[in-house]
Parts: C-alpha cells; sequence; structure tokens
C-alpha cells in the first residue's frame, strides 16, 4: 500500500480532511436534495393556483362579453330586423349594433347573421377579422377560438337572435385582445418568481404571451394534469401548469424558469460549500497542528532511536516536558537507553579487564617457552656434541648397532635443535618489537632467495619473479623470514619427481600491495586451508616432507604483528597460491 509510506504527520490531516469532506459533501446533498424536492413542491402547488384562477378569470370574461352580446341581440330593433330584413328597420338595427361603453374599442367588428346563413349585417372592419368558418356554430351563446390575424389575435362571442323561443338568426361579435410588453409584464409581476402566462386555443394553433402571438409548447400541456417540464427557446427549461377555462376552447398556461424554483436550493447549496470549505480549512489546520504536536517529539524519539541503534549511546535523549503517552515513552526510552549504555560501559570494562589478564597470562606463557627452549638448548649441544665424539673417538670400539644408535642419537638432537630454533623464532615474531618502514619488496625478495639457494639447488627449483616488486610498510628482517619460508614450502611440497616451479608477482588493492606465492605442488585441499596455518599443524608425515609445523603460524603472527594479512587458495593436486597482503610503501610501479 502506497499510504504506509507517508508520514504520519501527514497522513493524519489527510485522514480527517478526507472525514470533513465526506461528512460536508454527504450532508450538504442531502439537504440541497431536499430543499429542491420542497421547492419543487411550492413551485408545484402556486402553479395550479395561479393556473386555476387565471382560467377561472377567463371564464368569468367570457360571461361578461356572452351577457353582453345577447343583450344586442335582445334588443327590439335587432329582432325586428333579423325577423323582417326592411331597408327602413335597417338604420335602427345598424345603431344598435353598433358597440358601446369602455370594451367598445375592442369590438373590431359586429355580424348579423339569418338562421340560414345569410349575412344580414356587418359593422366594423368585418372583411378584416371575421371568418365564416368561425362563426357558423353561435346558434347558442359562446365564444369560439382565438384566431390569428396578423400580429393580432381575435375572437368571436355569439348569442342567438330569438322571437319568442324561436332563432330567427344570430349575432356575432369579434373581439381583439388587447398584446403589448406592458400587459405581458403587468401579468408576470402578479405571477411573481418570473413566472408567465400564456393563453391560447385548446386546439394548441394558436398562443400568446398576451405581448405577441409565440409557438405552441412542445409538449401536450391539453391533457396534461399534472406539473410540466420542458425547454422554452429564449428561457430555458421550464415548470409548467395548463387549465381549460371552462365554457371556453381556451387554454391558459402558467410557466415558471426551473432555475428560479430551485434557486433557494441553488443558494443553499452555495452557503454549504462555503460553510464546508471553512470548516474543511479550520479542521486541517487544526489537525496538522494537532499532528504536528504529536509528531514532533514522535519524530526526535524516532532520531534518538536512530542514534542509539547506529551505536551512539552518549547523545543525551531530548527530555520532552510532557505528561502524556509521548511523554512517558520518551521517559522511558530514556531509561532505557541509560540502562544500555551503563551495561554496554560495564561489558566493555570487562573485556578490557579480561583482554589485559588473558594478554599478561600471554606473555607469562611465551617467556616460559623462550626461556625452556633456550634452557634446552645447551643440554642438548651437549647430547648432540658427546654424541658425535662417540662416534668420532670411540666408533671403532663401537659393534654396528652401537655406532647406529648413536647416529640415531644424533640426528634426533638437530632435529630438536631445530624445533627449538623453529620455536625460538614463532616466540621472537611474537614477543619482538617489530618497527615497520617503508621496504623495498624487491631487495628483500633478492635476500630471501639468496638464504633458500641450498634447496633451490637440490631441487633444481625455478623461481621466476613477474614484473617489479613494489614498496611496501613492514618490519625488513620479519617480512623476509616470511618470504623464505612460503617460498621454501613452496619448493618442498612438490612431488619428489617434478622440478618445483614458484611464481611471484605482487598487484596493488586500494592503498596495498598483495604479493601472490604461487607454486606447482601437491596443493592442499581447501577444508584445511585455515589449518595450516597453526603451531605445529601438519598435513604430511616427517618421512615425506620434513617439517616442524611452524613456518606457516610465524608467516601468520608476522603478518598480523606488521598490520596485513594472509591467505592460501588451492585445491589438492592442483599447486598452491599464498598471499600476503601490506600497506603500500610508495607508489606502485605501472608495468
Ligand atoms: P612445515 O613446512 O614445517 O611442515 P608449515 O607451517 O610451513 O610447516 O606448513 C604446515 C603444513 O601446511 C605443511 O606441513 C603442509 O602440509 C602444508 N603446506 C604448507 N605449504 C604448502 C604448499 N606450498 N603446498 C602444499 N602444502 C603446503
Amino acid at each position: 500500500m502506497a499510504g504506509r509510506g507517508l508520514s504520519i504527520q501527514l497522513k493524519l490531516p489527510l485522514l480527517i480532511g478526507g472525514l470533513l469532506v465526506a461528512v460536508t459533501g454527504i450532508y450538504s446533498w442531502a439537504a440541497y436534495q431536499t430543499m429542491q424536492s420542497s421547492a419543487s413542491a411550492t413551485v408545484t402547488t402556486r402553479l395550479g393556483t395561479v393556473a386555476d384562477q387565471y382560467a377561472q378569470a377567463l371564464t368569468t370574461q367570457r360571461d361578461q362579453f356572452v351577457d353582453a352580446v345577447r343583450s344586442v341581440a335582445e334588443n327590439p330593433a335587432v329582432r325586428a330586423y333579423t325577423a323582417h330584413p326592411s331597408a327602413t328597420a335597417r338604420a335602427s338595427a345598424e345603431a344598435a349594433l353598433r358597440p358601446s361603453g369602455i370594451q367598445a374599442q375592442q369590438v373590431v367588428a359586429v355580424e348579423l347573421w339569418t338562421a340560414d346563413g345569410r349575412r344580414l349585417l356587418a359593422s366594423g372592419d368585418a372583411a378584416r377579422w371575421t371568418s365564416t368558418r368561425a362563426t357558423a356554430p353561435f346558434r347558442q351563446e359562446l365564444v369560439g377560438q382565438f384566431r390569428a390575424v396578423g400580429d393580432a389575435i381575435v375572437y368571436p362571442v355569439g348569442a342567438p337572435v330569438l322571437t319568442g323561443a324561436t332563432g330567427r338568426g344570430y349575432l356575432v361579435q369579434w373581439r381583439v385582445i388587447t398584446l403589448s410588453r406592458q400587459a405581458r409584464e403587468q401579468v408576470s409581476r402578479l405571477i411573481g418568481s418570473d413566472g408567465h402566462l400564456f393563453v391560447g386555443n385548446a386546439a394548441n394553433d394558436v398562443w400568446t404571451d398576451l405581448s405577441r402571438l409565440v409557438e405552441a409548447p412542445p409538449v401536450d400541456v391539453v391533457h396534461a394534469d399534472s406539473v410540466l417540464r420542458y425547454e422554452r427557446p429564449g428561457t430555458g427549461v421550464v415548470l409548467a401548469a395548463a387549465r381549460v377555462a371552462p365554457r371556453t376552447p381556451w387554454l391558459v398556461l402558467v410557466e415558471f424558469p426551473r432555475a428560479v424554483a430551485i434557486a433557494p436550493a441553488r443558494l443553499f447549496l452555495r452557503q454549504m460549500t462555503l460553510i464546508g470549505g471553512t470548516i474543511l480549512v479550520l479542521g486541517l489546520v487544526a489537525a496538522w497542528a494537532t499532528s504536528l504536536t504529536l509528531t514532533r517529539p514522535l519524530a526526535r524519539l524516532t532520531q534518538a532511536a536512530e542514534t542509539v541503534a547506529a551505536g551512539d549511546y552518549a547523545q543525551p535523549v531530548a527530555a520532552q516536558a510532557r505528561s502524556d503517552e509521548l511523554g512517558r515513552l520518551a521517559a522511558a526510552f530514556e531509561i532505557m537507553v541509560a540502562h544500555v549504555r551503563d551495561a554496554r560501559q560495564r561489558l566493555e570494562e570487562r573485556v578490557r579487564a579480561r583482554t589485559r589478564e588473558l594478554e599478561d597470562r600471554n606473555a607469562e606463557l611465551e617467556a616460559f617457552a623462550y626461556s625452556i627452549s633456550h634452557d634446552l638448548r645447551s643440554p642438548l649441544r651437549a647430547m648432540e656434541g658427546f654424541s658425535q665424539a662417540l662416534i668420532e673417538d670411540y666408533g671403532d670400539r663401537l659393534d654396528e648397532t652401537g655406532r647406529h644408535h648413536a647416529e640415531r642419537v644424533v640426528l634426533a638432537a638437530r632435529k630438536m635443535d631445530q624445533l627449538i630454533d623453529d620455536l625460538l623464532a614463532y616466540s621472537q615474531v611474537t614477543r619482538a618489537d617489530l618497527p615497520r618502514a617503508p621496504m623495498d619488496l624487491q631487495r628483500l625478495m633478492r635476500a630471501a632467495l639468496e638464504q633458500l639457494d641450498g634447496e633451490v639447488r637440490t631441487r633444481q627449483a625455478r623461481i621466476v619473479v613477474e614484473g617489479g616488486l613494489p614498496a611496501v610498510v613492514a618490519h625488513g628482517a620479519t617480512l623476509t623470514q616470511v618470504l623464505v619460508n612460503l617460498l621454501a614450502n613452496g619448493i618442498k611440497f612438490v612431488p619428489s619427481d617434478r622440478a618445483p616451479e614458484v611464481r611471484v608477482r605482487a598487484e596493488a588493492r586500494n592503498g596495498r600491495v598483495r604479493l601472490w606465492v604461487e607454486d606447482n605442488g601437491i596443493g592442499i585441499a581447501p577444508e584445511h586451508h585455515e589449518r595450516i596455518f597453526r603451531v605445529f599443524e601438519r598435513l604430511h608425515p616427517a618421512t615425506n616432507y620434513p617439517g616442524t609445523g611452524i613456518g606457516l603460524a610465524i608467516v601468520r603472527k608476522a603478518m598480523e604483528r606488521m598490520g596485513g594479512r594472509v591467505g592460501v587458495e588451492s585445491e589438492l593436486g592442483r599447486g598452491s597460491r599464498f598471499w600476503i597482503e601490506l600497506p603500500a610503501g610508495a607508489t606502485f610501479p605501472a608495468s
């Protein structure tokens, strides 16, 4: 998980921020939805009420207009002329037909028809406004559909002309609807909330918004009984309710822009977002501050722990003046570090004391070995000397066996002398002061080869020194001894039927010099590579390869004392590659 890598200091504010966003987001959304649906419900009710009221108002007007037409139709002059159209009656009938009163200017034409469909009279601009098709059914009182004539809308109001109960004809008044921007705005203000009123035919062909003719709504409003929702070009999405005005062929349609209807919800959402944002910022700041007070001491503690882990117990753990869990943790940690520090100190002191003790014992032991070896030498020399004298002076008086025994005594004494020599050399390397200085390895190698001249000749060995040898920092005599021991082994541990070949070469290694001594001898099995460097450890019986088992022990001790190392790479039967490593004495020659 990626989150695991984040610091606690970041995680805490992120978590709290996330929670705050989730809570305020969910809460705001739920509240917004509720607000919106309640706003919709309010709008729905208002739409219905307003549409009902205007439909009712239209019907009331319709009744008034029908009453007005009826009263003209009941005029005796009109009745008389309809029953008997004569030239004398015409003038008074025409006078009766002429509209009067304040509503007269809305009447643009009047027609008088016979029952069988002949027009007896027409006043006003009948040719422009009227339509025969529209007037046909006026044998009873009613209003007709709206008719668009140019930019205007007219509609017929009709009533029968009766004599007793007999219909003699019918009267039709054509009224115009006064369309004006003012009328539209007035009604709109009355409705409120940017609402608009539309009036049209139930046949859905003619519609007006009271200022001009408009397109029919894009949905079927005639048969809708719930709130409609559609897009009105130029206004956007609207909510609408439609009502048929009773006893008319007309429809009333009231529209509210949806944006206005849900505006309170929108406003609420904006406010909530603002409040939510403020809460989020405050929460984040608080979380960040809390996180800092928690993580700062933790970071200090972590740093202290890391310092201790790196082995530095001396740095004091910064004491924290707090009494909460963190303070207690810091205090406990401090005590723990103090305990560990004390324990470590005690341990180190004990190790030092033990080491000193051990060194003293070693020194004593070595001194003892040295003096024993030294003291053994004179009786041994005496034994060898007297045995030799016995053979030389009394040899002719001894028989074969006696002489043989005396010779064995001489040989054993010599071997023991060699052993004592080697032990003394080892003891010397162990105890003596070995002051180091830059040494010419080439020169030391020559000295070693001189010492080995006898062995080289006897075994007809070939010793090749490849390239030049560099300077190293060492104790000259000791390093010569090391070279002698390694070269001597390289010549010695070769089967007698093979001429020994020893190659010597040096290589530079990070400011140190590694000298390789490689032979073509019997090799050493890997499991013995460590063992052979210990005192008296030999892998072969002295009859095959004579020796004391101290040579490599001297090499290792000498290298250790000179700040160097020794090692071997070998397999049985494949020759051996011994190496020693020492600090470089000067620049290493390029070739
Ligand atoms: P020594 O030579 O007196 O036996 P060393 O301490 O020099 O004693 O060597 C220890 C043993 O390591 C030898 O007895 C021999 O078995 C083995 N050894 C040392 N050098 C070589 C070599 N170059 N090749 C094979 N074996 C070796």
